[in-house]
């Protein structure tokens, strides 16, 4: 396989429009999810069965002690060696597939005998929901019915302020470190995750943590199996969650 395709996502060109969250719904016919307000603009509260990207919002103390948002669009990473993979490949050929042209992680239907539990705790970013009835999974796609057609995903197609990006890995890779260095000028803490083992890409003007718990995954400790690290880093990031009182 060729370098495949990556998601750069700038967030500090993200307005919180939540187009790329409405094409997402639109493309892969999702149906709308019944919301209450928490207090917070982000809405719904969470990703699930019906909604594979959420753009969440988090305030905080700026300057002056003016209040600061940080938008942060979340969605699956197209883990280059894919985590949930891991945890069900063992258990059921073909469950989770890797789309050989442009490395998108995508969910089968073999997946439905499984218990869900293995794959959602297998994901150190708290992507893939289950249907509450079923139990059946899903996340994001990366819209590769659209790649392959020659489209871009509907997430970036939509986005009016250039922060949603998509294309071959290796240009999402010199368009990331050339924003970086941009953002460094105004934003000295700037940052620029996934570059090593992910297909998405976020450009963040502050750290990870300020922008969602599950930003960004710790590596696994040395010496320690990879398979059960990562279970181990998905537990005790959702339970850092639980205690914020954010995102449980
Ligand atoms: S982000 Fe989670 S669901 Fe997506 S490919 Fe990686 S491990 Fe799998
Ligand atoms: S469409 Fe673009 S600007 Fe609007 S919320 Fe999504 S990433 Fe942000």
């Amino acid at each position: 396989m060729s370098s495949g395709k990556a998601f750069l996502i700038d967030t500090i060109l993200c307005t919180a429009c939540r187009g790329c969250q409405i094409a997402c719904k639109q493309w892969n016919q999702l149906p709308a999810t019944k919301t209450t307000n928490w207090g917070n603009m982000q809405n719904p509260k969470h990703l699930s069965y019906d909604t594979y990207k959420l753009v969440r919002f988090q305030e905080h103390n700026g300057p002056e002690n003016k209040p600061v948002w940080y938008f942060f669009p979340d969605q699956c990473r197209h883990c280059l060696e894919p985590f949930c993979k891991d945890a069900v490949d063992g258990e059921v050929s073909g469950g989770i597939l890797i789309d050989r042209q442009t490395g998108a992680v995508l969910f089968t239907n073999k997946l439905k005998g499984i218990n869900p539990d293995d794959v959602l705790n297998a994901c150190p970013f708290d992507i893939p929901k289950a249907q509450e009835k079923t139990g059946f999974l899903a996340k994001c796609t990366m819209c590769v019915d659209r790649v392959h057609n020659g489209l871009l995903p509907a997430c970036v197609k939509t986005c009016p302020t250039g922060a949603m990006n998509f294309g071959d890995r290796d240009k999402m890779v010199k368009m990331g470190k050339r924003r970086l260095a941009e953002a460094k000028t105004r934003f000295p803490r700037a940052t620029l995750t996934g570059l090593e083992d992910l297909r998405v890409f976020y450009l963040l003007a502050d750290v990870p943590e300020k922008y969602y718990p599950y930003a960004e995954a710790d590596l696994p400790p040395a010496g320690m199996d990879r398979k059960t690290a990562l279970r181990k880093i998905g537990r005790s990031l959702r339970e850092l969650a639980g205690e914020l009182d954010l995102y449980s």
